[in-house]
């Protein structure tokens, strides 16, 4: 018997396919691409005969949860080696936004503002960087004399993750072949015992707790052969990982799209990476897009243990860096973006293959987190999917896990995704004992391709984040940031930055702007009407005595705030679905897990521009 995500149990609408996607991303692309390649280069060949439609051609079907298929977030810029060969003659000005890497530079920004928090070592560092001063130090930066090998582009492309999608997705969609359906939110798998059936929608038409409502229509279950996975969280409950595996490492990504002033030096195609500030753990990027268009964005790791981690005020700060900010600083904001990478990489990768099921990109630990890249990665396992389908299809052999194992697990093995893999594996374990040890770690494995590396135990999520008292015992005192809170009644994690030394940001209603009104810019936030609450706190108790609130401070949207019973309160409506809060708890019921639960949902952040 088939048992699925959601608690009401009603007759549902049904529907076989042959297989069915959750969730469009560049996985999710890279395996229709391959599969509808083949197919069109072969329209009369029988293995893409339907199994469970004898005489129709193969039911492909994929949901996605966003409105538009151009709502993602990222970067990007990219290798591009795993899309180049699925598109050989790719010219990117076919995409918009898109441009062929020119320059890539790397830079250690020292802290002009005064108030990061620099360890005594690194404070050294700066110091000497600082007696240099005229001969290795620009801008209050410095720059790396090479780009390592492990962080070279070369050939790359930079691309916006929303325009590449659309374009990806308008090729499918014109190929007749498949189907992809926005605004469709998959609720979980349908389970039979050890094996996936198939994919159940959310409800529709049900209050902000998932009770019926006016309108109630129940998600439909979507019978497959085979269930293709993006995400896979509700796998990860009923299987558990593979021994060992664990997911713990995350970062947010949060970006501006700005456009530049019309006099300005940067050419397309121009390629930054940052570490040093706003704080030394946070890492950033700027991307040139054509048509004066800049991506520009920080990463807050799970390791950061502050638990103030205010993402969009230190992406204030990072833009005013000297070494941005006399390129950006008559730029007009065009639109904003944010969104958890999972960053275990081999040590959270799930089971790649079941009966019924495979799992691809980002969600299947495809995220490369020494070369910072992600969308190739997770392209090439979708191919790679794509081409063991196909071999099982003209094989006639059914989707078991044997069989997924033999094709795509296969395939996956021999390839320079895992080979990648491997080399990252302990890249970053560094940062947990340090910045500075962190980077040493990063630059042995990527020197050595992974041979050597500092391997540290890696805390659950939770654990990594400094309690309060901790936070306060290094210099501030709670009573100096309430007493800023209070003065204007802005939430305590703010006050806690501007406590720190950090200045308050000038607004100029172009460039810097409002948290609240960058929520309207290109594109807004929405939020379907009729869907659940996908953010649900599990124990209004323990959120009433948690001091720390760290899901407030790291909320991309304001989407939680402090309610009046001293608990957090969600809005959906402001939700820009970034999944920060699935791992920014530091009390957690059972160590590993937050205390909220993010739940599958519609809506969120829409711009095609990120
Ligand atoms: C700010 C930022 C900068 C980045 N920079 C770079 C970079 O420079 N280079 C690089 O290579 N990588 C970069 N990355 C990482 C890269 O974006 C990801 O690795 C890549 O997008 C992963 O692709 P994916 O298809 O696996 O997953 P995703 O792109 O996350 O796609 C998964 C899709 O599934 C959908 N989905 C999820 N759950 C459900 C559900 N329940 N029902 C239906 N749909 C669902 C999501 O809405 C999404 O569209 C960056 C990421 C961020 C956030
Ligand atoms: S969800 Fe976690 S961080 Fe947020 S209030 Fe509750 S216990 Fe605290
Ligand atoms: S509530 Fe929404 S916007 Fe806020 S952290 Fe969670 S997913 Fe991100």
């Amino acid at each position: 018997m088939s048992s699925a995500a959601q608690p009401i149990e009603i007759d549902r609408q049904t529907m076989e396919v042959d297989i069915a996607c959750a969730g469009f991303g560049p996985a999710t692309g890279g395996f229709l691409t391959t599969l509808t390649q083949a197919w069109s280069q072969n329209p009369t060949d029988p293995a893409f005969e339907s199994r469970v439609a004898p005489g129709m051609p193969l039911q492909v079907l994929c949901y996605e949860r966003a409105d538009d298929l151009a709502a993602g977030v990222s970067g990007v810029v990219t290798r591009a080696e795993g899309i180049r060969s699925s598109f050989p003659t790719l010219d990117p000005a076919e995409i918009p936004m898109a441009a062929a890497v020119k320059q890539e530079r790397v830079f250690y920004l020292l802290d002009p503002v005064g108030a990061s928090r620099r360890s005594a070592l690194l404070r050294i560092g700066d110091f000497f960087l600082g007696l240099g001063k005229k001969f290795c130090l620009r801008d209050n930066a410095f720059e790396l004399p090479w780009t390592p090998a492990f962080l070279h582009k070369n050939g790359g492309l930079v691309l916006s993750i929303g325009q590449f999608n659309q374009w990806v997705g308008s090729q499918l969609m014109a190929s007749g072949l498949v189907q992809i359906w926005p605004g469709s939110p998959v609720a979980g798998p349908l389970f039979s015992d050890t094996k996936v059936e198939g994919l159940r929608l959310c409800d529709q038409g049900v209050d902000r707790h998932g009770a019926p409502a006016e309108g109630f229509m129940a998600g439909m279950d979507v019978q497959a052969q085979l269930t293709v996975v993006a995400d896979g969280q509700k796998l990860d409950w009923r299987f558990g990982l593979p021994t060992g595996h664990a997911r713990r490492e995350w970062a947010l990504g949060m970006k501006f799209v700005i456009e530049l002033p019309e006099d300005t030096q940067l050419e397309a195609g121009t390629v930054w990476h940052t570490f040093g500030f706003p704080e030394p753990e946070i890492f950033g990027f700027l991307y040139v897009h054509p048509d004066r268009l800049v991506s520009v964005g920080i990463f807050m790791p799970s390791w950061l243990g502050d638990p103030q981690r205010t993402v969009y005020r230190y992406l204030q700060h990072y833009i005013q860096h000297p070494l941005l900010w006399q390129h950006l600083k008559n730029g007009t904001l065009r639109s904003w973006g944010a969104k958890s990478l999972e960053e275990s990489g081999k040590h959270g990768e799930p089971f790649l293959t079941g009966d019924g099921f495979a799992r691809i990109g980002e969600g299947s630990g495809s995220t490369n987190m020494l070369t910072g890249s992600g969308v190739d990665e997770a392209w090439t396992t979708g191919v790679q999917l794509g081409e063991a389908v196909i071999e099982l299809l003209r094989g006639g052999k059914p989707f078991t896990q044997e069989n997924l194992a033999a094709t795509y697990e296969k395939r996956r093995r021999a390839s320079w995704v895992e080979r990648g893999a491997r080399e990252a594996k302990n890249a970053r374990t560094g940062f947990h004992l340090g910045f500075v040890r962190g980077l040493a770690g990063m630059a042995l494995a990527g020197l050595t391709g992974g041979w050597l590396s500092l391997k540290t135990h890696i805390p659950p999520a939770p654990k990594q984040i400094r309690l309060l008292d901790n936070y306060l015992a290094g210099g501030l005192t709670l009573k100096q940031a309430i007493a800023v809170s209070l003065d204007d009644g802005r939430p305590l994690h703010d006050a806690l930055m501007t406590a720190a030394g950090w200045p308050e940001i000038s607004l100029d209603g172009r460039l810097l702007v409002t948290h609240q009104d960058a929520l309207l810019m290109g594109g807004k936030v929405q939020a379907i009407p009729g869907f659940a609450d996908h953010v649900v706190f599990l124990d209004k108790g323990r959120c009433i005595a948690c001091q720390e609130k760290t899901c407030i401070a790291m909320c991309s949207g304001q989407a939680i705030t402090l309610g009046a019973d001293s608990a957090p309160a969600f809005e959906r409506e402001k939700c820009v679905h970034c999944g920060a809060c699935l791992w920014n708890c530091p009390h957690s019921p059972d160590g590993e897990r937050s205390s909220i639960e993010f739940r599958a949902g519609a809506g969120g952040l829409h711009s095609a521009e990120n």
